[in-house]
């Protein structure tokens, strides 16, 4: 027998996330993004479940996309933030992928290699974000230079929203002008992150990019009509590895944080912050034991937690318990942590990750 934290992953709960982004933004294509290992997820897993519906992979850099190549992924790669050096063309070039182009650097890169292929490139725009990309008076140029090199195909223009998880933020539309009047309307264009393919259609334009959302988090603080949909794709459990009794006014953990208010049957949960828990959840956030929820008592440790099972008299050791899941909004608790679910998924450590088709 092993420590029994794992993350159990829906695939099936990814594919129709992708297939709500797509009713939600009809008309576009769909870069499915699978960055920093589908945020969590397992990249390849995730792409060969997506691979016969998705139109597309976005990644954040070369070794992500190879890893999808050599995996067998045919379909169009992104890379988010193009190349980072002259000598990765060459695998651009052989491995057939698309790629951002947001510096002037990048578009000498371009403008000197020798592909086989013409490049398919986005151009992007900081509409402001003000990360990267060309400003909006050098877009035009910027354009005009790629479209005039022979290493360039296929051109795009791509560009970032900054405030799109905030439904009715005037941001966005200011955003979306900059890009227009940057743009002229002259190329095809990819704006929308999850939250803006849920929520803010003008952004939707040529291919959308959903992220969060395929993992069946919403991008929202609150609750959103277009969100409800979504499935949680990853479920976070353990098991009760040991029960104790305690009388009222006995502290838990580290620093005493949790005192029993009350004679307390407190639960010990094999996971803590090394496997990506996180380490700043109040006391009272939820996990959920056979089908109840039981809240966090006493600072998360390192390997452990505990919680308070005094209202769960049948709970015994070896009881599965959800960290989050179906049952456990990812999001709520993130907030709750003072994180995002991003930061959450991202961050696991440690656990199995075993994937269900
Ligand atoms: C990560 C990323 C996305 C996806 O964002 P979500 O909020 O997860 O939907 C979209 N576009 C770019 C450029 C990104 O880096």
């Amino acid at each position: 027998m092993s420590r029994p934290a794992r993350a159990r992953i829906d695939l099936a709960a990814i594919r129709h996330n992708y297939l709500h982004a797509k009713s939600c933004a009809p008309s576009a294509r769909a870069w499915a993004v699978v960055k920093a290992d589908a945020y969590g997820h397992g990249a390849v897993a995730v792409a060969r479940a997506l691979a016969p519906v998705a139109d597309g992979f976005a990644v954040a850099f070369l070794e992500e996309a190879l890893e999808l190549r050599e995996s067998g992924i045919e379909g169009p790669i992104l890379l988010l933030e193009g190349v980072f050096a002259p000598d990765e063309l060459a695998a651009v070039d052989r491995a057939g992928l698309d790629m951002v182009v947001h510096a002037e650097h990048q578009l000498e890169w371009i403008a000197a290699a020798r592909p086989e292929r013409p490049f398919g490139c986005w151009l992007k725009v900081d509409s402001g974000m003000h990360r990267v990309g060309f400003a909006p008076p050098e877009v035009a140029a910027a354009l005009a230079r790629l479209r005039a090199c022979p290493q360039v195909g296929r051109l795009r223009a791509i560009s970032h929203l900054a405030r799109a998880d905030e439904p009715g933020e005037p941001y966005s539309a200011r955003q979306l002008a900059a890009f227009d009047d940057a743009v002229a309307g002259v190329v095809p264009a990819s704006l929308a992150n999850s939250a803006a393919v849920l929520d803010l259609p003008t952004a939707h334009r040529d291919w959308v990019r959903p992220g969060i959302m395929l993992y069946g988090v919403s991008p929202f603080d609150t609750a959103h009509p277009n969100a409800a949909a979504l499935r949680p794709a990853m479920t976070l459990e353990s098991a009760l590895i040991a029960i104790r009794t305690l009388p009222a006014g006995e502290p838990v953990g580290y620093g005493g944080r949790f005192v029993c208010r009350r004679p307390s049957r407190i639960g010990v949960v094999a996971i803590g912050y090394a496997d990506g828990y996180p380490r700043h959840a109040p006391d009272g956030v939820a996990v959920m034991v056979r089908g109840q929820r039981a809240p966090l008592a006493g600072r998360v440790s390192m390997d452990m937690i505990t919680v308070d099972l005094t209202d769960l008299p049948e709970a015994v050791v070896g009881d599965r318990v959800e960290l989050w899941g179906a049952r456990i909004d990812a999001g709520a608790l993130a907030r709750a942590s003072d994180t995002i679910a991003y930061q959450l998924f991202t961050n696991l450590k440690r656990v199995r990750v075993e994937h269900q088709r």
